[in-house]
């Protein structure tokens, strides 16, 4: 099995892949992980991505698609299946995806969508709160009750700028103005997968162990 993940953040995507992984034995693959390996090992892919990125410049495609192709060659060798995380991002990272694995003459099984409505994803997303003295974490999901101290110092909770609602809301934008495209690539291509991803862990991946085929 072949699968790529797609979700928005706080749609519980990397807790379903590890799920997933469990599940079927899976590998899974975080692109930002073979990265920072390939750097680490100093190979030449690792060498150029580090090229790019002191100069905090994004990693090219090209790249990372090499990097990845990697993996991909070492996982087909092997017949284990495996689950991409935040690859592809884009539809050329997609279309040079699909080449690949036509490459190697293994197809792809879906592109599963975890589907979460933007006002759960927003209060999930903002439930957390942080402590100003000690920056311990804390989570309320149905927000922080009045008089609430930090129950390791007595310290006052604050919501930091990345956890409230109304940069939650932009960020979320961002990610549904990007990934819209590669939803519509991968639902032409007949392989998108969707999933309710609202209500519990264990609900979410039960439902999408029923679509999986096989
Ligand atoms: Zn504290």
């Amino acid at each position: 099995m072949r699968l790529i993940l797609l979700g928005a953040p706080g749609s519980g995507k990397g807790t379903q892949a590890d799920i997933l992984k469990e599940k079927y034995e899976m590998e899974k693959l975080s692109t930002g992980d073979l990265l920072r390996n390939e750097v680490k090992a100093r190979s030449d892919l690792g060498l150029n991505a580090q090229s790019y990125m002191d100069k905090g410049a994004l990693v090219p495609d090209k790249i990372m698609i090499g990097i990845l192709e990697k993996k991909v060659a070492q996982f087909e060798a092997s017949g284990i299946g495996y689950i991409l995380d935040g690859f592809p991002r884009t539809e050329p990272q997609a279309e040079a995806l699909l080449a690949m694995l036509e490459n190697y003459n293994a197809p792809l099984t879906a592109a599963l969508y975890i589907e979460v409505a933007d006002n759960v994803l927003i209060k999930r997303l903002s439930s957390r709160w942080t402590c100003k003295a000690c920056l311990a974490i804390y989570n309320y999901p149905e927000g922080l009750p009045a008089g609430e101290k930090c129950t390791a110092c007595g310290g006052e909770l604050y919501q930091r700028d990345d956890d409230k609602p109304e940069t939650i809301k932009y960020r979320l934008q961002v990610y549904q103005e990007k990934t819209a495209p590669l939803i519509q690539f991968f639902q032409n291509k007949k392989l998108l997968l969707s999933v309710n991803g609202c209500g519990e862990v264990e609900e979410v991946a039960k439902r999408i162990i029923e679509i999986l085929p096989g």
